[in-house]
């Protein structure tokens, strides 16, 4: 794979072109950056993976660079796939391709026992996570051309995390969808900070994430905060990396009080730990 992918880098050079990606195998649920040297004369659309389009952005750390965010579904199948890089060039519409190969990520599967109406919902309790999740997913859909990122993202809570991103949850043994974050382990009422500048652009109580805030930091990336005690800011803030927003509680479907931690990326939920180091390790400063 890695001497394919040196041979496609290899001929996408010869075009004029050099790109690449951070990974060339990279599990379904994880992020990968596509970054693409600019040349003369070449106008650049966007990247398409599948039917999913990501924008292409000025890189931060290297000069005369471009680079896009890719995030992998947690349902994508593995296969190999095809990155789409468009662009216009002597007036005409021409596209190059990457490959990437998505493997299987081998989430374990996690039983887990709550109270049945949480599971079973009542029909008012249905429409209500129904219009949730409808309103959430206005948010997420949205994408943010102001950048806030700029620095190296930071955890919410120093804390040791008691449930990895991606296990299957079987609930009262139902296969209920998959664990969609990383969680902390936190008593009531334990500061959470912002793990990166952005914009609070939902502080409310929720029905199964239970107190929730969500922070736009620009150009489709949210980082999510579930289940918390209290708000210390509010919808329409400003935050800084590092300032406290709240404390961490026990509201919504939980088994006990502690901090979910998700982000999600063009509405794609990803492992946040992976994320925070690919995005640190390639596009932030320290
Ligand atoms: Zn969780």
């Amino acid at each position: 794979m890695r001497l394919l992918l040196l041979l496609c880098s290899l001929s996408l050079w010869l075009f004029g072109f050099n790109a690449f990606v951070s990974d060339a195998k990279v599990a379904n649920g994880k992020t990968t950056l596509v970054e693409i040297k600019k040349e003369d004369g070449y106008r650049y659309r966007g990247i398409k993976l599948a039917s999913k389009e990501f924008e292409l952005y000025d890189h931060p750390k290297k000069a005369g660079w471009l680079y896009a965010i890719v995030p992998i579904s947690y349902y994508q199948k593995p296969e190999d796939m095809r990155l789409v890089i468009s662009f216009v060039h002597n007036s005409k519409e021409q596209s190059r391709e990457l490959f990437i190969k998505v493997e299987d990520g081998k989430y374990e599967k996690e039983k887990i026992s709550v109270q049945p109406s949480k599971v079973k919902l009542s029909g008012k309790n249905k429409e209500r996570a129904e219009r949730e999740y409808a309103e959430a997913m206005k948010i997420y859909s949205k994408v943010t051309q102001k950048n806030y990122l700029v620095s190296a993202f930071i955890y919410p809570m120093q804390s040791k995390i008691t449930s990895d991103f991606g296990k299957a949850r079987v609930y009262n043994d139902t296969l209920n969808g998959f664990h969609g974050g990383t969680d902390f382990r936190a008593d009531v009422g334990t500061p959470i900070v912002a793990v990166n500048d952005g914009v609070v652009v939902l502080a409310s109580d929720r029905f199964y994430s239970g107190n929730s805030m969500i922070i736009d930091h620009g150009r489709g990336v949210y980082s999510c905060y579930f289940h918390m005690s209290r708000f210390d800011v509010k919808v329409g803030d400003i935050v800084k990396r590092g300032v406290q927003i709240g404390l961490s509680g026990k509201s919504g479907r939980v088994t006990g009080p502690h901090l979910h931690f998700a982000i999600r990326v063009n509405n794609t939920l990803v492992d946040p730990m992976q994320f925070i180091a690919t995005l640190n390790q390639n596009l932030l400063q320290e």
